[in-house]
């Protein structure tokens, strides 16, 4: 198995922080309750969140799971709900990345069913729109890339490589 750097940590710390700035703008004023999808977007959430200008920001995290090594059994599970309603705010769901979009879909059901927020909007550090299985398109969205498994800044293969600054592309991984 071999790493490719394929988004380096200056190339991501430069577009977290430009998209720090357009959800700031949507912010305003108002109550945002920023959720991280958990475990994968932990990295991008903290430095997501500590470039935010608003001063009514909230966080919470939920936990969802999908995957087993590199296969997606299309069953997804909330492990971990919310710990506060956000009933009547703002809600900004952060995910890792975007594949098929049965994740996305599912937490999203999930917060407009149980949470009722006034406003929801997703922000993802990556997109794979060429894996979809259900139409999923988040609001803003860090890098679009091509059909790899990719790892490093918060992302796993089988719960290692998060610590990585970067994201890396592993070869040679078993089919999908
Ligand atoms: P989806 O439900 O959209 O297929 O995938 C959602 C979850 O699958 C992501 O939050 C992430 O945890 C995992 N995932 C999808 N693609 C990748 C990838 O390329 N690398 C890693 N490490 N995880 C992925």
């Amino acid at each position: 198995m071999s790493m490719d750097v394929y988004i380096s940590a200056e190339e991501i710390e430069a577009r977290v922080k430009d998209m720090a700035q357009e959800i700031t703008q949507w912010i305003g004023d108002d109550e945002v309750l920023c959720v991280a999808n958990l475990k994968g977007s932990f990295m991008f959430f903290a430095d997501l969140i500590r470039h935010l200008r608003s001063q009514k920001v909230k966080v919470d995290f939920i936990a969802t799971e999908s995957y087993v090594g590199t296969q997606n059994s299309g069953q997804v599970r909330i492990l971990k709900d919310l710990q506060h309603t956000c009933r009547g705010e703002k809600l900004l769901v952060v995910e890792d990345i975007v594949d098929t979009g049965l994740t996305l879909s599912k937490v999203l059901d999930h917060f407009l069913t149980m949470h009722c927020p006034s406003e929801m909007k997703v922000a993802t550090l990556l997109d794979k729109p060429s894996r979809r299985r259900v139409e999923m398109k988040a609001d803003f969205v860090g890098f679009t890339i091509e059909d790899a498994f990719v790892v490093g800044y918060g992302l796993d293969y089988n719960e290692y490589y998060r610590n990585l600054p970067y994201i890396g592309i592993l070869r040679n991984t078993e089919e999908r």
